[in-house]
């Protein structure tokens, strides 16, 4: 009898000839009904895959990354195939799996828009009662060709793939080229919506065919779609584009695409930034420097830069030389670590560098705050010896959980990559590294999967992924672990047995670009800022003219005290002020007229709509600034 291996171990026998289905079935009826395919020695399959013998299988649900990956390809034919039967003109070229949904593109299609949604779901619906079962079929290149005669874009794709691997997968009437696997049958895409028409190119080349794309989502129950569709609804009230031109945050103009202006609203939370982490670095012993924008294209040359990186430089003439705009402010550090000699006791060295940066970014792929061509980030270079990564691993993991988990009380998850097929350096020192960032992680009880293969070719890394009120995940920040950086500059250090010694770098961001932190912070409060961060943090509103000065004074002495407090002295209506500054998320409002000025006590208002009478002054501003000093979420 086969012997099948589990991912736990455990091993399984099963009669000769046994599908992939028939063993996961053994292991339970629950999970075959939850599955979508299946790995078997390494390799992808459908369910019906008959098992080669002694073999280690793992079966994928729609929980998982890979399961939810068939599951969307797979609702990729059943639109291409809906749309085939409701347009026979059309051409289906590829159809992929995206982060959230899939997409399917077509030639020869009519204009589609979302009025001809319904139509289309309608006839999706149709395919999935009708319970189709793909079946897959490899065929020669020949047939292929025969097959798919009536497809350029087909002939295309069949043209680079090599012989003998080529499979074609038949549903109902329909057959499509496809190296699969997919579902079982099209009765479990029980749930989906398309939910975008655009255009596209074929090869995504604009010299090419013009294309129609259609954007869906599917899950195997209806209450995943509504979820799905309800937080779609409510990221698109907190799209930060939106609410960042709403609060006066920030702008753009078409004529530095890619580079947000950060207007006076918006600078006030930066800076509120900027003096979290330059507080934390005095603390931490992290020392700032400022460092030049420009440099000559020798810097990139050592770096490995102007060979691998430079088509994201902005590259210009200079001094009868190119020039170009830093991307990244490694190789300035490098060159400021090798300004002075180092004894292994002035290590670690932890540079910190606020510095604008530029990358050439499509401009077709510029978005918001978070896909730019300028930003600065809370960029961090330490220098160190190879003992001491695992102590700085774990000192920036602290540094990690009290930005994320302490002050913003987002949650986070850690990647860990490690050692890739193509690497410098010996493999110990490699082990060494990821070692000592694994024993870091597990210290700092950091929730963490591994990247097997996915570090950088000069050394592992950390990631995060960080959780925000919606529960959507934004990488931010990263730890890399460099070896080879400090050996193209010639890092040195002098060792305890008098001899030089390379040192090893660690880059770090932990907020990463202010830019896109910005953005994600907006979209997470709704614009509704924390007090610490608020643009504006107490208005005083005078309830007529007479009371103007009363409030002026007041919130000239809370501007003394170190409050960001304004006076709204507007011909407006008590009411009218109250709703302006709630439309403003301003945490306090305070209203001022003949009680208030008589008495020197406030009616405070939260923009909560919580209201304390009789609050004396002084009292109300030392809670103020202890609310601003702890900089509590
Ligand atoms: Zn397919
Ligand atoms: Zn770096």
């Amino acid at each position: 009898m086969p012997k099948v291996t589990l991912p736990d171990g455990k091993i399984l026998e099963v009669p000769p000839g046994a599908t992939a289905a028939d063993a996961i079935g053994k292991i339970g009826k629950k999970l075959l009904a939850a599955s979508v395919a299946a790995e078997v020695d390494g390799r992808k399959v459908d369910l019906p895959y008959v098992l080669p013998g002694d073999c280690k299988l793992k079966a994928f649900t729609f929980d998982s990354k890979e399961g939810k990956e068939v599951f969307w390809h797979s609702s990729a034919h059943l639109l291409a195939q809906a749309v085939q039967r409701l347009y026979p003109e059309a051409k289906p070229t590829i159809g992929p799996a995206l982060e959230e949904g899939f997409y399917h593109d077509f030639a020869d299609l009519p204009p589609i828009s979302s009025a001809d949604f319904p139509k289309i779901e309608a006839e999706m619906a149709k395919i999935v009662s009708e319970n189709l079962v793909p079946v897959r079929r490899e065929i020669s290149k020949d047939e292929a060709r025969k097959l798919f005669s009536h497809s350029k874009y087909k002939l295309e794709m069949i043209d680079e793939i090599p012989d003998g691997e080529l499979s074609v997968y038949q549903t109902g009437e329909r057959v499509d080229l496809c190296s699969g696997p997919h579902v079982p049958s099209t009765g479990i895409i029980k749930a989906f919506k398309l939910t975008k028409a655009s255009s596209s190119y074929w090869r995504a080349d604009s010299t090419k065919d013009s294309l129609q794309r259609i954007y869906g989502v599917s899950y195997p129950e209806k209450k995943q779609l509504d979820a799905y569709l309800t937080l779609l609804e409510e990221a698109e009230k907190r799209d930060h584009r939106k609410l960042g031109t709403q609060h006066g945050l920030f702008m753009f103009h078409e004529w530095s695409p890619g580079s947000p202006f950060v207007l006076p609203k918006g600078t006030i939370i930066y800076n509120e930034l900027l003096a979290l982490l330059r507080s934390e670095y005095i603390k931490r012993g992290y020392r700032e420097v400022v460092t030049p924008q420009l440099f000559n294209k020798a810097l990139w040359e050592q770096s490995g830069h102007w060979e691998y990186y430079k088509e994201n430089m902005f590259v210009l003439p200079v001094d009868d030389t190119e020039f170009s705009l830093k991307p990244m402010n490694c190789p300035s550090h490098m060159l400021i670590y090798n300004n002075s000699a180092h004894s292994y006791r002035d290590l670690p060295l932890r540079i910190a560098d606020f510095c604008m940066l530029h990358r050439n970014e499509l401009k077709g792929v510029l978005s918001g705050m978070t896909r730019v061509r300028k930003f600065s980030q809370d960029d961090s270079h330490i220098f160190c010896t190879p003992e001491q990564i695992g102590s700085e691993i774990d000192a920036m993991l602290d540094f990690v959980k009290f930005i994320y988990v302490d002050t913003f009380k987002f949650s986070f998850k850690a990647k860990l990559s490690t050692r890739p097929e193509k690497y410098m350096g010996e493999i110990a020192q490699w082990d060494a590294a990821e070692k000592a960032l694994e024993d870091a992680l597990k210290k700092n009880g950091i929730e963490y999967t591994i990247n097997a293969g996915d570090g950088a070719f000069y050394g592992p890394k950390i990631d995060f992924d960080v959780k925000d009120a919606l529960g959507r995940a934004w990488q931010l920040a990263t730890i890399q672990v460099d070896y080879q950086m400090p050996q193209r500059f010639k890092c040195e250090y002098e060792g305890a047995d008098g001899a030089k010694h390379t040192c090893v770098v660690l880059h770090r961001a932990i907020i990463g670009s202010f830019e896109r932190f910005l953005g994600v912070l907006t979209e997470n409060y709704t614009g509704k800022f924390p007090v610490w961060l608020s643009p504006v943090q107490v208005t005083l509103l005078a309830v007529s003219d007479q009371y103007n000065q009363a409030a002026e004074s007041l919130a000239t002495k809370m501007r003394a005290s170190g409050i960001r407090a304004e006076a709204n002295c507007k011909q407006e209506t008590i009411g009218a002020k109250i709703r302006d500054a709630q439309l403003e998320h301003i945490p306090y409002m305070l209203v001022i007229g003949q009680k208030e000025k008589d008495s020197g006590k406030l009616a405070v208002r939260t923009r909560d709509g919580k209201v304390e009478n009789e609050v004396p002054i002084n009292l109300f501003i030392s809670r103020v600034i202890d609310e601003i000093k702890s900089r509590s979420s």
